[in-house]
């Protein structure tokens, strides 16, 4: 019998906080039990994540290769489907952008962005699954709120009703909050605590999803290896794969081998074809 650990996982102790931060800005709480202070409502971080998900779609070439489209979609929806539903997310929009860039992302409101060159380091379906799974849950735990909220209180010069509004005078500012690493070329790392989070809770959403954890110490270090070819991974720049992380992903990956199993169990068996 499989036995159900949904209720106690740290994903739905997650959509809890990010319940409860609709309702009280100051009363939300990462799934590691940190406290966070959050100053924009889960609306107006969709409404950022979508505005900045179609300037992106401007400024980046969209790729029309349909087989690549097929395969990262393929890892996307399998994953995504384990997102649990009191995040409100219904659908998700999944673009795969034609570029060297080493590099993915997730903004609020249901968006992915995965670049073409991702695909040369990310070797395999789990391996993709890995950054894909680190990525949605920088959003999930409102990752990009905290960072956002944090600049506007240190007086960075970003104005919430500006930012919530999508004025273009912040735009660059607000998509380099949301990660995106555009205009000023490069992406600001998020802390390393919520680097943690990402990695144990994307662990776990990809292993429930049954891809296998156990390719994500594998993934970094292809990312490293890949470090010194012509175009450096820009996601190697925000995500140092030194040896304490992976000696920590080795850890979480032991955590998520078990979910990866049941979902295997129960005929979660995916299998995308790059
Ligand atoms: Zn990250």
């Amino acid at each position: 019998m499989v036995k159900d650990t949904s209720m106690t996982s740290p994903l739905f102790k997650l959509g809890l906080a990010a319940l409860c931060s609709t309702l009280l800005a100051s009363c939300a709480q990462s799934p590691t039990g940190r406290s966070q202070m959050l100053l924009f409502s889960p609306q107006q971080m969709s409404k950022l994540g979508a505005d900045s998900f179609e300037e992106m779609k401007k400024q980046e070439k969209v790729s029309k290769d349909a087989r690549m489209n097929a395969y990262v979609s393929c890892v996307a929806k399998a994953v995504t489907a384990q997102v649990p539903s009191q995040y409100g997310i219904t659908s998700w929009e999944v673009v795969v952008f034609d570029s060297k860039q080493v590099n993915a992302f997730a903004l609020p409101g249901g968006k992915i962005g995965v670049y073409s060159g991702l695909l040369k380091v990310a070797k395999n379906q789990d391996q993709l699954a890995t950054v894909i799974g680190h990525e949605l849950t920088h959003v999930l735990a409102q990752h990009s709120n905290e960072r956002l909220s944090r600049s506007q209180l240190t007086g960075l010069g970003l104005a919430a009703a500006d930012i919530a509004m999508g004025s273009s005078e912040y735009r660059g500012a607000t998509m380099a909050a949301l990660g995106l690493g555009v205009e000023v070329g490069v992406m600001l790392p998020y802390g390393r605590e919520q680097e943690s989070e990402a990695d144990r809770l994307g662990l776990d959403l990809m292993a429930r999803a049954g891809f296998n954890p156990a390719e994500a110490v594998p993934l970094w270090q292809n990312m490293s290896a890949a470090a010194g070819g012509k175009a450096p991974p820009q996601l190697l720049s925000t995500h140092p794969s030194n040896e304490n992380r992976i000696a920590e992903l080795q850890a979480l990956q032991a955590e998520a081998m078990p979910l990866y199993e049941q979902a295997r169990a129960a005929g979660l068996v995916p299998q995308c074809k790059a």
